[in-house]
């Protein structure tokens, strides 16, 4: 068939690292990035080895949501020492400049500093490279799901969201530059009242399974909206890591087996 996907030759593969997989969204605030990180610990939790690198650049959330603070050393100059917690590698643009600084840079410096936290970073050994990419499916996305040898994407998406089609563009992008699609993750998907339990389908629910179906995508789970996932990433100490024997935990490492 015709494809818009660049030659692959164009994108070198990252050595030692087995599998670069993304997370991305069709718009920001679904909990993407609460996904990606706890998807990536859940991954180390099942045995492999893992990295993280943080696309995001202009609203970097990993350095907070994985309680890492401090800069990346490098022993050359040039090549950068991921920083590492729970088990995990990670990069992101929030370790090279200061929170409160706003990043006001034009595509193509967004482009060549995922580069170089793709290529100048000793990943060493991977099984997995998650990257959390910037929400959207506008250009810099597209250039992005471009330029790194991605193997698969997951979306992430909350009920509400599908309904929306949002999902489907970020489908379609991927589609576009011959990334396969590995499925949908529905986050948000209902809310559970952390006093007594109860169950509210807050974005309505149970669509997700269906629209993905129709969309020819796998489903690879439901992630509820829990004040315990809220506040466990917001201290730096994601669910999976900090409440292993939890519903939550077990659904996260239940999807990684799955992707
Ligand atoms: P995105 O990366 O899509 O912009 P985030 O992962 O930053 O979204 O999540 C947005 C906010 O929603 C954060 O405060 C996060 O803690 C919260 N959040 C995400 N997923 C859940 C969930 N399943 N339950 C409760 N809060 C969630």
């Amino acid at each position: 068939g015709h494809s818009h996907g660049q030659p692959a030759e164009q994108k070198p593969l990252v050595p030692g690292v087995k599998a670069i997989v993304a997370v991305a969204s069709g718009k920001g605030g679904v909990g993407k990035s609460t996904t990606a990180s706890n998807l990536a610990l859940a991954m180390a939790a099942n045995g492999l080895k893992v990295g993280l690198l943080d696309a995001d650049i202009y609203g970097p959330s990993m350095p907070r949501m994985l309680g890492i603070s401090g800069r990346p050393t490098s022993h050359d100059g040039r090549i950068l020492e991921p920083m590492e917690n729970y088990g995990i590698k990670v990069m992101s643009m929030g370790f090279l400049v200061a929170e409160d600084t706003p990043m006001i840079w034009r595509g193509p410096m967004v482009m060549s500093a995922l580069q170089q936290m793709l290529r100048d970073v000793n990943w060493g050994t991977l099984d997995v490279l998650v990257v959390d990419m910037p929400p959207g499916t506008g250009d810099a996305q597209l250039t992005m799901a471009q330029q790194v040898p991605l193997a698969g994407a997951i979306i992430v998406s909350t009920p509400q969201d599908i309904a929306l089609l949002d999902a489907r563009k970020g489908l379609n992008m991927f589609r576009r530059v011959d990334v396969p699609v590995l499925g949908i993750i529905e986050n948000m998907s209902y809310f559970c009242c952390p006093n007594c339990g109860h169950r509210t389908d807050i974005f309505s629910h149970g669509g997700a399974r269906k629209e993905a179906a129709d969309l020819g995508m796998e489903f690879l789970g439901e992630i509820p909206l829990h004040l315990d996932i809220r506040e466990t990433s917001d201290q730096g100490q994601p669910i999976v890591v900090s409440q292993p024997d939890s519903e939550h935990a077990k659904a996260y490492r239940g999807i990684a087996k799955r992707v």
